[in-house]
Protein backbone atom coordinates (compact mmCIF):
# COMPACT_ATOMS: atom_id res chain seq x y z
CA UNK A 1 0.00 0.00 0.00
CA UNK A 2 0.99 3.29 -0.83
CA UNK A 3 -0.33 6.30 0.52
CA UNK A 4 0.12 9.55 -1.73
CA UNK A 5 -2.32 12.05 -0.31
CA UNK A 6 -2.12 14.62 2.97
CA UNK A 7 -5.39 16.02 3.64
CA UNK A 8 -4.99 18.33 6.01
CA UNK A 9 -1.72 20.77 7.06
CA UNK A 10 -1.21 24.24 8.37
CA UNK A 11 0.98 26.81 6.09
CA UNK A 12 0.74 29.29 8.70
CA UNK A 13 0.74 27.17 11.57
CA UNK A 14 -0.86 29.33 15.07
CA UNK A 15 -0.77 32.93 13.26
CA UNK A 16 -1.36 34.69 9.91
CA UNK A 17 1.41 34.59 7.87
CA UNK A 18 0.51 35.68 4.20
CA UNK A 19 0.60 32.99 1.80
CA UNK A 20 4.04 33.55 -0.33
CA UNK A 21 6.15 30.97 -2.55
CA UNK A 22 8.55 31.24 0.24
CA UNK A 23 5.68 29.74 2.78
CA UNK A 24 4.44 27.31 0.83
CA UNK A 25 7.19 25.64 -1.51
CA UNK A 26 9.01 24.29 1.78
CA UNK A 27 5.57 22.09 2.17
CA UNK A 28 5.47 20.81 -1.33
CA UNK A 29 9.08 19.91 -1.28
CA UNK A 30 8.21 17.82 1.84
CA UNK A 31 5.51 16.15 0.36
CA UNK A 32 7.90 15.33 -2.85
CA UNK A 33 10.70 13.97 -0.56
CA UNK A 34 7.82 11.33 0.61
CA UNK A 35 6.26 10.82 -2.08
CA UNK A 36 3.19 12.42 -1.76
CA UNK A 37 1.71 13.56 -4.50
CA UNK A 38 -1.51 15.22 -3.39
CA UNK A 39 -1.88 17.87 -0.82
CA UNK A 40 -4.47 20.04 0.61
CA UNK A 41 -3.75 23.14 2.98
CA UNK A 42 -5.92 23.43 5.24
CA UNK A 43 -4.91 26.53 7.44
CA UNK A 44 -7.17 27.99 10.13
CA UNK A 45 -10.82 29.52 9.30
CA UNK A 46 -9.23 32.13 11.31
CA UNK A 47 -6.11 32.96 10.11
CA UNK A 48 -8.22 33.24 6.90
CA UNK A 49 -7.13 36.70 5.78
CA UNK A 50 -3.30 34.81 5.13
CA UNK A 51 -4.77 32.67 2.34
CA UNK A 52 -4.02 33.88 -1.17
CA UNK A 53 -5.38 31.84 -4.09
CA UNK A 54 -3.13 33.59 -6.65
CA UNK A 55 -0.12 32.51 -4.96
CA UNK A 56 -1.63 28.55 -4.36
CA UNK A 57 -1.98 28.95 -8.53
CA UNK A 58 1.80 30.40 -8.85
CA UNK A 59 2.58 26.98 -6.57
CA UNK A 60 0.91 24.93 -8.95
CA UNK A 61 2.32 25.86 -11.78
CA UNK A 62 5.75 25.34 -10.59
CA UNK A 63 4.86 22.36 -9.09
CA UNK A 64 2.95 20.69 -12.09
CA UNK A 65 4.03 16.54 -10.46
CA UNK A 66 1.80 17.52 -7.03
CA UNK A 67 -1.89 18.36 -6.73
CA UNK A 68 -2.20 21.54 -4.63
CA UNK A 69 -5.97 21.71 -3.29
CA UNK A 70 -7.12 24.93 -1.69
CA UNK A 71 -8.65 24.20 1.57
CA UNK A 72 -9.59 25.59 4.55
CA UNK A 73 -10.71 23.96 7.98
CA UNK A 74 -13.54 25.01 9.47
CA UNK A 75 -14.34 24.90 13.57
CA UNK A 76 -17.11 25.85 15.52
CA UNK A 77 -15.23 28.70 17.30
CA UNK A 78 -18.17 30.95 19.12
CA UNK A 79 -16.59 33.84 18.26
CA UNK A 80 -14.12 34.07 15.05
CA UNK A 81 -16.04 30.93 12.80
CA UNK A 82 -18.84 33.61 12.16
CA UNK A 83 -16.43 35.59 9.73
CA UNK A 84 -14.58 31.97 9.28
CA UNK A 85 -18.29 30.52 7.48
CA UNK A 86 -18.91 34.26 5.70
CA UNK A 87 -15.32 33.35 3.74
CA UNK A 88 -15.78 30.26 3.28
CA UNK A 89 -19.11 30.74 1.93
CA UNK A 90 -17.74 34.00 -0.26
CA UNK A 91 -14.60 31.93 -1.39
CA UNK A 92 -16.25 28.10 -2.01
CA UNK A 93 -16.02 28.04 -5.89
CA UNK A 94 -12.43 28.95 -5.40
CA UNK A 95 -11.93 26.07 -2.45
CA UNK A 96 -10.60 22.92 -3.43
CA UNK A 97 -11.79 20.75 0.17
CA UNK A 98 -13.34 21.93 3.29
CA UNK A 99 -12.66 20.25 6.56
CA UNK A 100 -15.44 20.65 8.98
CA UNK A 101 -13.53 20.23 13.08
CA UNK A 102 -15.10 20.99 16.81
CA UNK A 103 -12.20 22.83 18.77
CA UNK A 104 -14.62 23.89 21.11
CA UNK A 105 -16.69 22.81 23.89
CA UNK A 106 -18.70 25.29 26.72
CA UNK A 107 -16.17 27.55 27.49
CA UNK A 108 -15.92 29.95 24.14
CA UNK A 109 -12.19 31.07 25.38
CA UNK A 110 -10.47 28.08 25.08
CA UNK A 111 -9.89 25.37 22.30
CA UNK A 112 -10.19 21.72 24.78
CA UNK A 113 -7.99 20.25 22.33
CA UNK A 114 -4.78 22.74 23.59
CA UNK A 115 -2.33 20.47 25.36
CA UNK A 116 -1.62 20.25 28.38
CA UNK A 117 -4.50 23.46 29.57
CA UNK A 118 -7.92 22.16 27.73
CA UNK A 119 -7.58 19.22 29.85
CA UNK A 120 -9.27 21.46 33.01
CA UNK A 121 -12.50 21.33 30.70
CA UNK A 122 -12.76 17.55 31.99
CA UNK A 123 -11.36 17.58 35.12
CA UNK A 124 -14.62 16.25 37.88
CA UNK A 125 -16.86 16.27 34.73
CA UNK A 126 -18.84 13.27 33.32
CA UNK A 127 -16.98 12.26 30.85
CA UNK A 128 -20.05 10.60 28.62
CA UNK A 129 -22.17 13.83 28.50
CA UNK A 130 -19.07 15.80 27.57
CA UNK A 131 -18.77 13.01 24.45
CA UNK A 132 -22.61 13.87 23.72
CA UNK A 133 -22.38 16.94 23.66
CA UNK A 134 -18.98 17.42 21.45
CA UNK A 135 -20.57 14.38 19.36
CA UNK A 136 -24.03 17.01 19.11
CA UNK A 137 -21.58 19.87 17.84
CA UNK A 138 -19.85 17.89 15.07
CA UNK A 139 -23.50 17.00 13.74
CA UNK A 140 -23.83 20.89 13.68
CA UNK A 141 -20.84 21.39 11.37
CA UNK A 142 -21.54 18.51 9.39
CA UNK A 143 -25.02 20.05 9.17
CA UNK A 144 -23.92 23.56 7.50
CA UNK A 145 -22.98 22.35 4.11
CA UNK A 146 -20.05 24.11 3.99
CA UNK A 147 -17.58 21.09 4.80
CA UNK A 148 -16.92 18.38 2.98
CA UNK A 149 -15.17 16.14 5.30
CA UNK A 150 -14.96 15.58 8.88
CA UNK A 151 -11.40 16.44 10.56
CA UNK A 152 -10.31 14.05 13.77
CA UNK A 153 -13.73 12.92 14.44
CA UNK A 154 -12.79 11.86 17.86
CA UNK A 155 -10.77 14.34 19.18
CA UNK A 156 -12.86 14.48 22.76
CA UNK A 157 -10.49 11.42 23.55
CA UNK A 158 -7.24 13.84 22.73
CA UNK A 159 -6.36 13.65 26.85
CA UNK A 160 -7.03 10.53 27.22
CA UNK A 161 -10.88 10.61 28.36
CA UNK A 162 -12.84 7.67 28.00
CA UNK A 163 -16.81 6.90 27.89
CA UNK A 164 -18.73 4.57 30.07
CA UNK A 165 -21.60 4.13 27.33
CA UNK A 166 -20.42 2.38 24.32
CA UNK A 167 -19.04 4.38 21.70
CA UNK A 168 -21.01 3.22 19.16
CA UNK A 169 -24.27 4.20 21.36
CA UNK A 170 -22.47 7.78 21.47
CA UNK A 171 -21.78 8.22 17.54
CA UNK A 172 -24.09 6.34 15.85
CA UNK A 173 -26.41 9.47 14.82
CA UNK A 174 -23.15 11.21 13.93
CA UNK A 175 -21.79 8.66 11.71
CA UNK A 176 -25.69 8.62 9.63
CA UNK A 177 -25.61 12.13 9.23
CA UNK A 178 -22.10 11.83 7.98
CA UNK A 179 -23.32 9.10 5.40
CA UNK A 180 -26.27 11.39 4.10
CA UNK A 181 -24.86 14.60 3.90
CA UNK A 182 -22.12 12.17 1.48
CA UNK A 183 -19.55 13.63 3.73
CA UNK A 184 -15.82 11.95 4.12
CA UNK A 185 -13.75 11.17 7.49
CA UNK A 186 -10.57 11.85 8.30
CA UNK A 187 -7.84 9.10 9.17
CA UNK A 188 -5.55 11.40 11.44
CA UNK A 189 -2.08 10.52 12.10
CA UNK A 190 -2.03 13.24 14.63
CA UNK A 191 -3.52 11.53 17.50
CA UNK A 192 -0.22 9.39 17.45
CA UNK A 193 1.89 12.44 18.62
CA UNK A 194 -1.28 13.58 21.29
CA UNK A 195 -1.78 12.71 25.07
CA UNK A 196 -4.08 9.40 23.67
CA UNK A 197 -1.31 8.35 21.67
CA UNK A 198 -4.12 6.60 19.05
CA UNK A 199 -5.80 6.97 15.97
CA UNK A 200 -8.41 9.22 14.65
CA UNK A 201 -10.91 7.99 14.80
CA UNK A 202 -10.45 4.79 16.95
CA UNK A 203 -10.39 1.16 15.92
CA UNK A 204 -13.86 1.13 17.09
CA UNK A 205 -14.94 4.00 14.85
CA UNK A 206 -13.19 2.99 11.50
CA UNK A 207 -15.26 -0.49 11.56
CA UNK A 208 -18.49 1.75 12.56
CA UNK A 209 -17.71 3.91 9.70
CA UNK A 210 -16.88 1.00 7.15
CA UNK A 211 -20.10 -0.37 7.96
CA UNK A 212 -21.87 2.37 6.98
CA UNK A 213 -19.85 3.27 3.77
CA UNK A 214 -18.16 5.57 4.92
CA UNK A 215 -15.29 6.96 2.78
CA UNK A 216 -11.96 8.35 4.39
CA UNK A 217 -8.97 10.72 3.43
CA UNK A 218 -5.52 10.67 5.11
CA UNK A 219 -3.98 13.26 7.14
CA UNK A 220 -1.63 14.61 9.43
CA UNK A 221 -2.71 17.97 10.54
CA UNK A 222 0.62 19.23 9.84
CA UNK A 223 2.04 22.15 11.65
CA UNK A 224 5.21 22.13 10.10
CA UNK A 225 6.08 20.78 6.83
CA UNK A 226 8.31 18.46 8.11
CA UNK A 227 5.21 16.61 9.67
CA UNK A 228 3.57 16.07 6.38
CA UNK A 229 3.24 12.28 6.22
CA UNK A 230 4.12 12.11 9.56
CA UNK A 231 3.50 8.14 10.36
CA UNK A 232 2.08 7.13 7.41
CA UNK A 233 3.81 4.17 7.26
CA UNK A 234 1.54 3.16 10.37
CA UNK A 235 -1.02 4.16 9.07
CA UNK A 236 -0.77 2.02 5.58
CA UNK A 237 -0.32 -1.02 7.94
CA UNK A 238 -3.38 -0.20 9.90
CA UNK A 239 -5.39 0.37 6.75
CA UNK A 240 -4.70 -3.04 5.23
CA UNK A 241 -5.91 -4.37 8.24
CA UNK A 242 -8.86 -2.99 8.04
CA UNK A 243 -9.02 -3.52 4.07
CA UNK A 244 -9.26 0.20 3.44
CA UNK A 245 -7.33 0.29 -0.64
CA UNK A 246 -9.24 3.68 -1.53
CA UNK A 247 -8.75 7.63 -0.34
CA UNK A 248 -10.98 10.30 -1.47
CA UNK A 249 -9.30 13.84 -2.88
CA UNK A 250 -11.28 16.75 -3.78
CA UNK A 251 -11.30 19.17 -6.57
CA UNK A 252 -13.67 22.08 -6.20
CA UNK A 253 -15.36 19.92 -3.27
CA UNK A 254 -15.55 17.08 -5.82
CA UNK A 255 -15.00 14.11 -4.18
CA UNK A 256 -12.66 11.06 -5.78
CA UNK A 257 -11.67 7.61 -5.19
CA UNK A 258 -7.40 6.66 -5.47
CA UNK A 259 -6.41 3.41 -4.96
CA UNK A 260 -3.45 2.76 -2.16
ZN1 LIG B 1 -8.29 20.68 14.15
ZN1 LIG C 1 -5.83 21.17 11.90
Amino acid sequence: MKLFSDYHSHPQGHRIQPYSQNLLQPWVDHARKNGLTDIAFTDHDRYHEGIDFDEIEKLRRANPDIKIRAGIELDNDPVRSIAGRRWVEKNWDRLDFVLGSVHFLERPDQMFDSVPAGAEQFAGRNIDEIYSDYFHRVREVAATGLVDCLSHLDLVKIHGHRPKTKIETLIGGTLDLIAERGLCVELSTAGWRKPVNELYPSDEIIHLAIAKGLRFTTASDAHSHLQLGENYDRLAEKMTRFGIRQVCVFEKHEAQLGAV
